[in-house]
């Protein structure tokens, strides 16, 4: 019996090309670190669609929760976008985030050195090396309010409501404490707490969790302020841990301060140790099939899997350092520069497989 059970969910676009890089780097850490892998696939967006009707079928969560972890690849695309919302590939997204009980997301901003040219931040801002880690909460606040229309004044009028319970905050506090232990044991809380009810509970509950982390440095930013800092020292920050709103925005930003969509990896986790690993990327229709997609993302986020669903930090690091090597020398075409060697989808997943 394999150590490890894994669903794939490929998706649609580039999603297949991708995810077979990284089972096959996967494959490869697993011979050189002594474990096994056993691989099961299920549809999941516009090829579910095109098989089921449906975007998540239920086939697909049952695989999932039966297995250690899950990887994805990407999904939608333009076949796909004139459907009616509720049947649209990214509601499989959400769909699968939510049968999985998926509350924690987690994103790293990481600038490779090869890279560094890559960022629109300048060289003597970014310093050393960039490596933020953002904690969204992923499952309430205001996507997942109450929310409605009415009349105010004659005039039609829209609301949407923020509301957060201690136990929601209390247990993504502790994911983001965990991580800062693992790392630089920095903790920046961010929130609207000179303006927001919600926030103002949420402060308090981090402050409360933070006594259990004694250890950890934390420190507090409102949401304008974090968002000028990741931009004016983005190297003051470790471990960031904010609400969905905000950590939607913020993630976004902190992304394209590391430069490259093509290289930035997610994790998405659950109370136990299932996560869903995936990079933060589409599917990216427009280059789908001409082999020419950056499987980097995909490749760190089983890095990501190895550390935080299977255990096995050495063989996570083991990828990193192989990604790393292989960008000085080798690049796909999104981030290609003068003076490297121009390498395919499959190729680089092979360089990374040589490498380790
Ligand atoms: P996208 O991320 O797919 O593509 C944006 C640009 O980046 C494109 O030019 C693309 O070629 C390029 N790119 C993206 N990933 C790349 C990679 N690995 N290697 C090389 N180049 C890469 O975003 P989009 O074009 O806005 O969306 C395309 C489809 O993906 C839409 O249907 C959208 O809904 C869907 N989407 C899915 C997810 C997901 O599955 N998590 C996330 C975002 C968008």
């Amino acid at each position: 019996m394999a150590d490890y059970k894994i669903t794939l969910l490929k998706g649609d676009g580039i999603g297949p090309e991708i995810v077979n890089q990284a089972v096959k780097v996967l494959d490869k850490t697993g011979e050189k670190f002594g474990f096994s892998i056993e691989y099961d696939e299920a549809l999941l967006g516009g090829c579910a669609i095109d098989a089921t009707g449906v975007p998540l079928p239920d086939e697909t969560v049952e695989k999932c929760k039966a297995s250690d972890s899950v990887i994805l690849g990407a999904v939608g695309g333009p076949k796909w976008d004139t459907l009616p919302g509720n049947l649209r590939p990214e509601a499989g997204l959400l769909g699968i985030r939510g049968a999985l009980g998926l509350f924690a997301n987690l994103r790293p901003s990481v600038i490779f050195g090869p890279l560094k040219s890559a960022s629109p931040i300048k060289d003597e801002i970014i310093g050393g090396n960039l490596d933020i880690m953002i904690v969204r909460e992923l499952t309430g606040g205001i996507y997942f309010g109450e929310r409605g229309r009415k009349e105010v004044g004659g005039h039609p009028a829209a609301w949407d409501t923020e509301m957060y319970t201690v136990p929601e905050i209390e247990r993504i506090a502790k994911v983001a404490f965990d991580l800062a232990m693992k790392r630089n044991k920095k903790l920046t809380n961010v929130d609207k707490a000179n303006v927001l009810e919600s926030s103002r509970l949420w402060r308090e509950t981090v402050i409360k969790v933070s006594k259990e982390y004694p250890e950890v440095e934390l420190n507090h930013l409102y949401v304008d302020n974090c968002a000028m800092q990741l931009v004016r020292n983005p190297g003051q920050f470790d471990v960031i841990v904010t609400s969905n709103i905000f950590g939607d925005i913020l993630s976004d930003e902190a992304s394209m301060i590391a430069g490259s969509i093509g290289m930035l990896a997610s994790a998405s986790l659950s109370d136990g140790k299932l996560g869903l690993y995936e990079p933060i990327h589409g599917s990216a229709p427009d280059i789908a099939g001409l082999g020419i997609a950056n499987p980097l993302a995909t490749i760190l986020s089983v890095a990501m899997m190895l550390r935080y669903s299977l255990d096995q930090p050495k063989a996570a690091q083991a990828i990193e350092t192989a990604v790393a090597k292989v960008l000085e020398t080798y690049r796909t075409p999104d981030i290609f520069e003068e003076g490297m060697k121009k390498v395919g989808c499959e190729e680089m997943g092979d360089l990374v497989c040589k490498e380790l």
